[in-house]
């Protein structure tokens, strides 16, 4: 009897010490998964938005908007864009990367204003619809918040259209709001160069002796402040990636709505003018809106002496981070838009790094939820809100400013392409 009940307890205590061996087994196993689970698989869980990509520019320029050759699958097996030094994208790189929704760039060079640069854009937003459709079991056109969502939730990668550069929309608010009917969602005020109505961040290096440094230092004329009151109305959001500090100051006054920086990082840590300063950091803050963090070796360490790293980026990261707080950072690598990217973050396939490396920062900590707000939510909030205001102010705007022109004087002498309409013959 009592040997059997030994025998009993011997086999229970086998069955508990299994047991707790199998827990452990477990326990283990999870915690190994936690690390994941709050750095790159964040990225399964909300949708990771990068700000900028000028894939379309490359497109332009490489395969004149050609698709049909166009191997966007993967692209190692086309010298061409394999060897080109602005070249990072292909959705085979992008899958990897787990990118969750992009806002590909219709940009034009400076060079096409006040001549073709409404035409050329409009070639480049074809160009970007036209590489949704070819790609439609991995691309959807996305217009509104709850469609980078939708098709996160499909598992295909969000794509909205930013337009870069005031010049696009040759100083017409009637092409401002044909390019929001066309699915536009964003439209930088300037490129490197001054609109007649609002300046870009070249006016602010002071080493320049070119004509840009001779011209005004300043940032929005009224016509500029109506362009940025107009796409409030429209539910476009404001976009203030290199423009001069002062049109920065200017429209953060101006706006009703959050703006965004789709690729710009902090200027304390490189004081390039394509960085934010800390005062627009906090302004941006208080505005509710989101500096979206620009991934290029020039503008995330002024360095020259070494290469550019993935910890550069999260410095910039954090400095945002620490001055505006954890809602008004998020990601705009600006792939395919410039020549040199950080070592571990070579190509758009690299996203997940940022994200493990930041999961096993101890200072500042990135908590599962800082994570999802850097990695999308941010964005999404802002974008929201966006909407949110269009949608008031269509029920209490009394007095829009949508039938206002650009003053003909605003142009000075760059009226050689356009039809002077008090003209007799
Ligand atoms: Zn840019
Ligand atoms: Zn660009």
């Amino acid at each position: 009897m009592s040997k059997n009940i030994s025998r009993v307890c011997i086999l229970s205590s086998a069955v508990v010490l299994g047991a707790l061996v199998i827990f452990a087994i477990i326990l283990a196993a999870t915690l190994g998964g936690e690390e994941a689970a709050s750095g790159a698989d964040i990225l399964d869980i909300v949708p990771l938005i990068d700000g900028h990509n000028d894939l379309p520019f490359n497109l332009r320029t490489l395969n004149h908007n050609f698709l049909k050759n166009f191997t966007f699958e993967d692209l190692k097996n086309d010298p061409v864009w394999w060897n080109c030094s602005t070249c990072f994208t292909d959705l085979k790189r992008l899958l990897a990367g787990k990118l969750g929704a992009q806002f590909w760039v219709a940009y034009v060079p400076c060079k096409s204003q006040y001549k073709d640069a409404v035409e050329q854009t409009l070639e480049q937003i074809d160009v970007i619809k036209r590489l949704i459709q070819k790609y439609p079991d991995h691309l959807q056109l996305v217009t509104t918040a709850d469609g980078i969502w939708e098709a996160f939730r499909k598992k295909k990668i969000g794509s909205l259209i930013g337009v870069e550069g005031g010049h696009s929309i040759d100083s017409r608010l009637a092409v401002l709001r044909q390019m929001y009917d066309l699915g536009v969602r964003y439209l930088t005020l300037t490129h490197a160069c001054n609109t007649p109505w609002a300046r870009a961040s070249p006016v602010d290096n002071v080493s320049l002796t070119s004509d840009l440094n001779k011209e005004h230092h300043g940032g929005l004329t009224e016509f500029g402040k109506t362009v940025v009151l107009e796409m409030n109305r429209l539910g476009m959001l404001v976009d203030l990636s290199h423009v001069s500090h002062q049109t920065m100051i200017d429209a953060i006054s101006i706006t009703k709505s959050p703006v965004i920086f789709s690729h710009s990082s902090a200027y304390a840590l490189c004081n390039h003018h394509r960085n934010v300063h800390d005062d627009v950091l906090v302004m941006t803050a208080k505005n509710g809106g989101v500096v979206m963090v620009n991934f290029y070796s020039e503008f995330v360490q002024c360095n020259t002496t070494r290469n550019a790293t993935v910890d550069d980026v999260i410095a910039h990261i954090n400095h945002i981070r620490k001055v505006a707080g954890v809602n008004h950072v998020g990601i705009g690598s600006d792939y395919d838009g410039v020549d040199s990217m950080p070592v571990g973050l070579e190509d758009v396939s690299k996203y997940p790094h940022l994200f493990e490396r930041l999961a096993q920062t101890n200072e500042p900590r990135w908590s599962t939820e800082d994570l999802k707000k850097l990695a999308g939510l941010n964005l999404i909030r802002v974008f929201k809100e966006v909407e949110l205001v269009r949608d008031k102010l269509a029920k209490t705007m009394h007095e829009p400013h949508h039938e206002d022109l650009l003053p003909v004087k605003d142009l000075g002498s760059n009226t050689d392409c356009r039809t002077n309409l008090n003209a007799t013959s």
